[in-house]
């Protein structure tokens, strides 16, 4: 635990760059300015930046007010533990955003107080210094706004429609359905729909012409016939329709993606949408809020299939929503509790045999379920945004790591970390690993980023100028899992990587098949004549190894050679063969 907060708070007052400080500071004796923040009504909080974890450091007695705990149950941590399974609000990236950039901002979000119960949390954050130079602390101010916002949401509610689009508001649209379902023969039908990408057109072309694609839907299924039309979230709507004789839920919903998927005209731009749509079917008899809630799993379902197909409820898709919840718990708490840590799986030159590095393999310690492969939780660590987290913790460490390894070493270990596409999309990562690099003092040189070949196909314009400017900071970039993905030789030659990862799925078998030898075999030819590295993944056997050899391939990794082991293993294990 790091230690406490001792500087009187008048210390830190000091460093605002504001007069009312420098009174304070001249006027006023320690002993008062200490009191200050027990006065306020406001909850106060300092946290230490020159920590990893940046943790509390000192609460006022409001915060812990607001929050529910005491002082010692939050002075230690990082106060993300706050925001509870809410990780992907956006005022959230926005807050990391502005820390990375050690920038003050104020938002409003979503908290939890320690018996459970949701608070809005009107939030302020200014970077401040002990010393007078960089920031080594941040003052949060937080205020507990939940009455304000329920009186708004109140009103909302007594409005019944949208204000942008005219539709129906999310409480008007259960009670419309709930209506609907009163007295009828018919069964009613609940789509929701969510436009994809519509953030992009926000950014892409301004919120004008986002709110006039907004406008556009509404109107469209409301001229289509549709019997309720609401807009459910920023850019979600629900609809509500009685299927008549003759009608299906099939026929209703190729009705809505019919008008939905003509282009939207706006302000001099031809906009094409996509959209994903999941519904339910109710009989009379339902309840409105469990309709609505079943149509929006479905529609989560809809987003994540590869090519947002229509998805009908399903009463296991409930079940799997409410194991994803419990998973996000679990994670979290993990999170809080230090149980992600890595294996390290050596990598050796196949000429010599040598130890030339290892890829970081992320583990999770589940304190009941024994060690657990990336392979179970990675994918919803992604969905929900923890993976960055785990990411900035997982940098933090395998650099730690390697700098203890290299110590004293006459040749430096090589460390890989795998780096998932959602951390290139939500977070700078440029600007993350030199904040981690220049914190640490490591040889970036040292440190491998893997990044999957679907990350390069997305926005290779966009990853083009990222990965410039991570080789600038004298990290290596490698493809994992080379041909795989939509393998085009083109990005060997166009991306500033430095190595490639040749997938094991071409290694397995390789002496029995012909073609992936003249894969293997080209991949290597080419990667050595570009100057990568190359590193052949998944060698289990001794006739693997040697046939790559003869292919000139320098690097392996796999069973072969030995499994991921824990970081105490590993160290020994590197110490012992020496240093070739
Ligand atoms: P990957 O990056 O391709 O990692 C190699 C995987 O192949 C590892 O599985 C490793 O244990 C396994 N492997 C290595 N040698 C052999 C072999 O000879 N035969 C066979 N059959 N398998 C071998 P693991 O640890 O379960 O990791 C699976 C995947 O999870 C990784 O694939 C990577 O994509 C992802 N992953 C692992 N750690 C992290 C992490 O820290 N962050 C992120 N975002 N993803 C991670
Ligand atoms: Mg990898
Ligand atoms: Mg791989």
């Amino acid at each position: 635990m790091p230690p406490k907060f001792k500087a009187g708070f008048g210390a830190l007052v000091t460093s605002i760059p504001n007069e009312r400080s420098d009174w304070l500071r001249d006027h006023l004796p320690e002993t008062i300015t200490n009191r200050l923040p027990d006065l306020s009504r406001d909850g106060v909080a300092v946290s230490d930046l020159r920590d990893k974890d940046c943790p509390l450091v000192y609460v006022n007695r409001a915060f812990q007010e607001i929050t529910g705990y005491v002082s010692n149950e939050l002075v230690g941590k990082n106060c993300r533990f706050l925001q509870g399974s809410d990780r992907l609000q956006p005022e959230i990236h926005a807050v990391s955003e502005a820390i990375a950039r050690r920038t003050s901002i104020s938002v409003t979000l979503k908290n939890y107080r320690k018996d459970g119960t949701l608070f809005w949390n009107d939030l302020r954050l200014v970077p401040v210094s002990a010393d007078g130079q960089e920031a080594t602390h941040y003052i949060g101010l937080i205020r507990n706004v939940t009455a304000g916002k329920n009186a708004a949401e109140q009103i909302e509610h007594s409005a019944r429609s949208d204000l942008l689009t005219g539709a129906l508001n999310r409480y008007a649209f259960i009670e419309e359905i709930g209506n609907l379902l009163i007295g009828r023969q018919e069964q009613i039908l609940i789509s929701k729909i969510d436009m994809a990408g519509f953030h992009d057109i926000n950014e892409g072309y301004g919120y004008d012409v986002g709110d006039q694609v907004l406008k556009q839907i509404a109107q469209r299924l409301s001229k289509a016939g549709i019997a309720v039309v609401s807009r459910t979230g920023s850019d979600e709507f629900g609809v509500a329709h009685p299927l008549m004789p003759g009608q299906s839920a099939q026929t209703v919903n190729a009705t809505i993606r019919s008008v939905l998927s003509q282009s939207f005209v706006v302000a001099g731009a031809t906009i094409n949408m996509r959209f994903a749509l999941g519904y339910v079917v109710g009989s009379p008899m339902a309840d409105a809020m469990t309709l609505v809630r079943q149509a929006g799993v479905a529609l989560r379902r809809s987003k994540s299939s590869a090519f947002l197909e229509v998805r009908e409820f399903k009463p296991e898709d409930e079940r799997q929503a409410r194991n994803r919840l419990r998973l996000t718990r679990e994670m979290q708490q993990a999170l809080a509790n230090d149980e992600f840590g890595f294996y390290y799986q050596p990598q050796v030159a196949l000429d010599t045999g040598t130890l030339v590095g290892a890829e970081a393999l992320l583990r999770w310690h589940h304190g009941l379920f024994g060690t657990q492969q990336p392979g179970k939780f990675i994918e919803h660590a992604e969905d929900t945004g923890l993976i960055l987290d785990i990411g900035s913790r997982g940098l933090r460490a395998i650099v730690d790591y390697a700098q203890l390894t290299n110590d004293g070493r006459a040749t430096a270990l090589k460390f890989s970390m795998n780096v998932s596409a959602v951390e290139f999309k939500l977070r700078d990562m440029p600007q993350f690993v030199h904040e981690v690099v220049s914190e640490r003092g490591v040889n970036p040189a040292w440190i491998t980023l893997e990044l999957t070949e679907s990350l390069m196909v997305e926005s290779s314009g966009e990853m083009l100028s990222i990965m410039r400017d991570l080789r600038q900071l004298g990290v290596g970039l490698s493809i994992d899992d080379f041909g795989t993905g939509y393998a085009n030789l083109r990005y060997l030659e166009e991306l500033p990587i430095t190595e490639i990862k040749i997938d094991r799925t071409f290694v397995a078998g390789l002496q029995e098949s012909r073609s992936k030898q003249i894969i293997v075999e080209s991949i290597i030819r080419i990667s050595n004549e570009l100057g990568f590295r190359v590193v052949a993944e998944g060698i289990e056997t001794d006739e693997d190894c040697e046939r790559l050899r003869d292919m000139n391939c320098p690097f392996g990794q796999g069973f072969f050679f030995g499994k991921a082991v824990d970081a105490a293993t590993f160290t020994s294990l590197s110490s012992s063969v020496g240093e070739g």
